[in-house]
């Protein structure tokens, strides 16, 4: 049945393909009795080997893909399944019991999982207990003969569709195959939405029921541009999207021109326009796209990769890859920002009612917790410092207290480096993120002690308006244009230029065509944003002026009652 739905356009593009469903199945069963128990444990020695054969498999594609270490957690996963005594105690449980092989696997699994998880101090055991988990969905999955989806195996195009997806779920697409994606729940601002505009995947995010409307195999036509996806599109609907699809082509191939160009607007002021990125991998797409700087490198990628918190050795390559492949451009660093949406394996954070107001960011690395961690960061940072031209940047401050206990473990490790004989850079800056309203309204303050701003409105937006980035029920509030924020981002900028320090803005804002005027107008020194956003922005900047542009803010900040007026004011300037 054709069906229409909508949904928060979250990257765009265009995509007609068969729907992947990434949804997990139901995985439940009813325990019986059996007489044949030799049968049952023949039905669990199938669904071992299959579940064997199909590890193995995902553990190769990993291993060429991400690399021999990330393929390691598949290698514990095989060796689980291969536990003479975890498995000789489900068939003994066959035996004993006379029940079937899914009742018998989940009651001794349960109870492995149970033990590891008692020892709550210990991580390797607590990974342990992962890896049981994991497995045994495998194997039951198999028992009961029903697909268990696997991202990271798609081999043929297709758009994928899911509840939420996370970011290691993103991390794992490729892009290939995954023409688009498409999810029940998240905002434009969660972390699935920015990495699917960094990978290029068309995305569509909250749509509330695509999972509930779509069957495996189904053909779907996405329009990430404008967030409408229709499920069985007729002929001419499907021709439609590829229509729409290859006019944004033509029109990215017009943009793609400016690559080299200068950004300055029509009456000759240069703004800087950065890039976002989660990965040295990323450094493609930041030349691609003509990037003058890196604005934001989001590092909680770095630990969520891997296996284990990664080594200083680790994190020093993957800085130094990034500061040398900018030669003497900057490159804003971002400690790291676990917590919110972004969880880590091994890191066992306690469940919160409210993770994105919780214990996240700096809050982690300034606890006893996170000290080593964050000591660790600095150090890496400090040392690749010596290849380019570095910027650190301090996540989620809300006290110059916090501000002031980063800088001096910064600070300390500085010192322990250069006593140590190591090579620093003397021209290190140390700025914040303004994310936080506490911090915009204190800007002043603030200015005073740090190098930078850098204004994070995915987060700035979500506590002003007391609405939270991956719910799609408050995403209305997501008002990027609204006269509150627009005088929040005011009063950020001028705080820095009165103490001569630069402002710039790493949130979605900064890639938002609508919002590029306002904040042109207002003296926005760096926009950082999705490289793919990047020349399209020029573009946009080399139409305008800054005199006409210094207008609208100045009635945008004092005019406009609300968002709609603003945006109306917008299209009087910007035809
Ligand atoms: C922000 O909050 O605007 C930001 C850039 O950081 P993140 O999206 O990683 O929270
Ligand atoms: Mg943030």
């Amino acid at each position: 049945m054709v069906e229409m739905l909508k949904g928060i356009a979250a990257s765009d593009g265009v995509a007609v393909a068969k729907a992947y469903l990434l949804v997990q199945p139901d995985l439940s069963f009813q325990k019986k009795t059996v007489e044949d128990t030799a049968a049952e444990e023949k039905r669990l020695d199938d669904a071992l080997a299959a579940s064997s054969s199909e590890l193995e498999k995902i553990r190769d594609k990993a291993a060429k893909s991400l690399g021999e270490e990330e393929a390691q957690v598949f290698d514990a996963h095989l060796m689980v399944l291969s536990d003479p005594e975890m498995i000789g105690q489900i068939k003994t449980h066959i035996q004993d019991n006379k029940v079937n092989a899914e009742s018998a696997l989940k009651e001794v699994t349960d109870m492995y999982i149970g033990m590891f998880e008692a020892m709550e101090d210990n991580a390797y055991m607590q990974e342990r207990a992962a890896d049981i988990r994991d497995v045994t969905k495998r194997v039951m999955a198999h028992l009961l003969n029903v697909k268990l989806p696997n991202p990271s195996m798609i081999d043929e195009e297709v758009v994928v569709v899911a509840h939420d997806l996370t970011p290691s779920d993103t991390a794992q697409l490729d892009k290939n195959f995954v023409k688009a994606f498409v999810t029940d729940i998240g905002g434009r601002t969660s972390h699935s939405a920015i990495m699917a505009r960094s990978l290029e995947i068309p995305a569509i995010v909250g749509t509330m029921e695509i999972t509930s409307k779509v069957n495996e195999g189904d053909m779907l036509a996405v329009n990430g541009i404008i967030g409408e996806v229709i499920v069985n599109p007729t002929d001419d609907q499907a021709a439609e999207f590829v229509k729409a699809g290859e006019a944004y082509a033509a029109q990215k191939a017009e943009w793609e021109k400016l690559k080299d160009a200068e950004t300055v607007t029509a009456d000759g002021k240069h703004f800087e326009l950065a890039a976002n990125i989660g990965t040295p991998k990323d450094l493609e797409g930041v030349h691609n796209n003509g990037a003058e700087a890196i604005g934001l490198y989001r590092t909680e990628f770095l630990y969520m990769d891997a296996p284990d918190f990664p080594s200083e050795e680790d994190q020093f390559e993957a800085y130094k890859a990034v500061l040398e492949g900018m030669g003497e451009h900057p490159v804003v660093v971002r400690t790291m920002d676990i917590g919110g949406d972004k969880e880590l394996p091994y890191l066992q954070l306690p469940h919160e009612m409210n993770p994105f107001l919780g214990y996240r960011a700096l809050r982690i690395s300034l606890s006893e917790l996170g000290d080593q961690m964050f000591r660790t960061q600095l150090r890496a940072l400090l040392r690749a410092s010596a290849y380019g031209n570095l910027r650190i940047m301090f996540p989620m401050v809300a006290t110059l207290k916090e501000f002031r206990a980063a800088k001096q473990m910064y600070n300390e490790e500085r010192e322990k480096l250069v006593n140590e004989g190591v090579k620093v850079s003397d021209t290190i800056q140390v700025g914040i993120m303004i994310e936080i309203p506490a911090a915009a309204v204190l800007a002043d303050k603030f200015a005073k002690e740090v190098d930078f701003f850098s204004i994070g409105t995915n987060d700035l937006i979500q506590y002003t308006m007391a609405a939270d980035r991956m719910n799609e029920r408050v995403s209305y509030l997501y008002q990027p244009y609204n006269p509150s924020i627009l005088r929040l981002i005011k009063n950020v900028i001028d705080a820095a230029h009165a103490e001569g320090k630069w402002a710039g803005m790493c949130g979605e804002m900064a890639g938002d065509q609508t919002a590029v005027p306002i904040l042109m107008g207002m003296g926005l020194d760096e926009f950082s944003m999705s490289a793919t956003s990047i020349l399209k922005t020029r573009s946009l900047m080399k139409r305008l002026t800054t005199t006409e542009m210094a207008e609208l803010a100045d009635k945008a900040l004092n005019d406009c009652d609300t968002m709609e007026e603003v945006v109306a004011l917008v299209e009087q300037y910007v035809k």
